[in-house]
């Protein structure tokens, strides 16, 4: 008796539908269901995540091509030579359905998936893999956080030649951090402090000690930085008083992005 095409098995493995009188032969057949599991496995294999299993490795050309046309290339299908073995492998499987559909092959020329076949089903495998590894890369990928405001500080009378500037960003948490950076002489004694200051002086909070000319700071749940704009980096000494020295080095309103 005839055996099912090679390649309608193949299509079949990865979703085609299959017809009335190939079910009628695969429920009497026992060399075919058993080719049609070992193809099914094939695509089940190249879906997964998890387990690699026994994929086969595709030759370096073919993922050279492959990552190819990943990074946007797109070209890589008409550069192949003709005879290359690789080339019907890289077309679509609907490309090569028309061939397929609906033909039937004598014994001697199956019992064994055609090379072509396999080269085709362990690229749509590789294919499969670094598709759903994109996917699971984004999602895993932490989520960024947000330029919403940033400042130009610019220095105090006492502190001529300072500078400094001050960067709000919000993470998808929606907690917020200032990021400043101070281009000043070393002081001798004492320490230097950030604050937010309100537009109007009314208001001050410390954020922390500087150490350092780089430091990142949380900006408390409650401070409202459309109201408390100012940045400002005080030089402090160590007497002990928490309140603002009066010495500002450097100081900038944030703007909004
Ligand atoms: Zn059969």
């Amino acid at each position: 008796m005839s055996h099912l095409d090679p390649e309608r098995l193949a299509l079949v493995a990865i979703g085609e539908p299959v017809a009335p009188d190939e079910e009628h032969h695969l429920e009497t057949c026992d060399v075919c269901t058993l080719d049609l599991a070992e193809l099914e496995h094939t695509v089940a294999v190249g879906k997964s995540t998890v387990s690699l299993g026994d994929l086969e490795a595709p030759p370096e050309r073919v993922w050279d091509r492959i990552l190819h046309e990943v990074r946007g290339g797109g070209e890589a299908v008409a550069e192949l030579a003709p005879d290359d073995a690789a080339d019907s492998a890289t077309r679509t499987p609907a490309a090569t359905a028309p061939v397929a559909a609906g033909t039937q092959t004598d014994a001697s020329s199956r019992r064994r998936p055609r090379p072509l076949l396999r080269t085709l089903l362990t690229l749509a495998a590789g294919m499969a893999v670094i598709f759903v590894g994109f996917g699971a890369w984004n999602l895993l990928r932490p989520p960024e956080s947000i330029e919403i405001a940033s400042a130009t500080l610019a220095a105090f009378p006492e502190h001529p030649g300072a500078e400094g500037q001050a960067f709000v960003t919000e993470d998808p948490d929606g907690e917020r951090t200032v990021t400043v950076r101070l281009d000043a002489s070393e002081e001798g004694d004492g320490f230097r402090e950030v604050w937010l200051i309100t537009a109007d002086a009314t208001a001050i909070v410390s954020l922390g000690e500087l150490e350092g000319d780089e430091g990142t700071f949380v900006v408390p749940d409650d401070v409202d930085l459309r109201d408390y704009v100012l940045v400002d980096i005080s030089q402090e000494p160590l007497d002990g008083d928490p309140t603002h020295s009066g010495d500002s080095i450097v100081r900038g309103e944030l703007g909004f992005s």
